[in-house]
């Protein structure tokens, strides 16, 4: 499943080919994707694109009479292609461009989405979303307040986008990892000290996840369509029973919600 870094890494090889040209038109094949599409963008002719952005996960093409919000879902990739290439299975939206390439989403699994946003406001999908992982509004400090009372598990805490967005299930178990906290602990009990570092840890695990150009996804394709994946080294993320990186400990494991957490029961407290 693409996670931040992937949508990130995509959102920067695709910027380039958009932002200052104009979108000519918008061919839809699927609109059965995990919401419709979105029956105005049917109608986009000739728009200037000002900006791209990211928020979360979503990737926004600001124009300039609304927005665009595209969701890679659990299989989406974007590429940007002459629009004469020929079409793969999968390829259900075009956004075709002044310059004569399209930007071309494909998602076999169909749990992406293509929407469309008229005027100004954001989103509704947006408006809950908690701080982005590298801004500024996210710190030690956010994290401390926001715990204050909980019971939950830090690892479920800190993936809730209410949270902070973008922390999926691998960063969350690494950056545990780095700042010694154990994934299973109440996040109430946990002190500001050590959500400094919980939050330093996951910055950087993002940061350093996005200079690789994503860890997930093994057919990300990046814009320019060279290979996006590089094998990331991880820390305690899928080796639970094997020997800790850091003091051999043999690494456990845990269930939080579905999903099952790797953790050194030595160095992580
Ligand atoms: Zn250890």
């Amino acid at each position: 499943m693409p996670e931040l870094p992937e949508v990130e890494t995509t959102l920067r090889g695709i910027r380039p080919h958009l932002e200052g040209r104009i979108l000519s038109a918008v061919t839809v094949r699927e609109s059965r994707l995990r919401w419709p599409v979105s029956e105005a963008l049917y109608g986009l002719k000739d728009c200037p694109v000002i900006a791209l952005r990211r928020r979360a996960k979503y990737l926004l093409i600001e124009l300039e009479a609304g927005q665009l919000m595209i969701h890679l879902g659990m299989s989406g990739t974007l590429r940007v292609v002459d629009a004469a290439l020929p079409l793969r299975k999968h390829d259900h939206v075009d956004l075709l461009l002044d310059s004569g390439k399209v930007l071309r989403f494909n998602d076999p699994r169909r749990f992406g989405s293509v929407l469309y946003q008229p005027g100004a406001e954001p989103h509704a999908l947006l408006a809950a979303l908690g701080p982005e992982p590298l801004g500024e509004d996210f710190h030690g400090d956010w994290l401390f307040r926001r715990s204050r009372g909980r019971k939950v598990a830090v690892k479920s805490f800190i993936m809730d986008n209410a949270t902070v967005v973008g922390v999926g299930n691998i960063y969350a178990q690494e950056s545990l990892f780095l700042a010694g906290i154990h994934p299973s602990r109440p996040a109430g009990r946990i002190s500001r000290e050590r959500y400094q570092r919980l939050a330093d840890a996951i910055k950087a695990v993002l940061a350093r996840a996005i200079e690789a150009g994503g860890t997930t996804l093994k057919d990300f394709t990046r814009a320019d369509g060279q290979p996006g994946y590089f094998a990331q080294s991880l820390h305690v993320y899928g080796r639970a029973g094997q020997p800790c990186l850091q003091c051999g400990t043999l690494l456990k494991a845990d269930r939080h919600g579905q999903r099952s957490t790797s953790y050194c029961p030595q160095c992580q407290r």
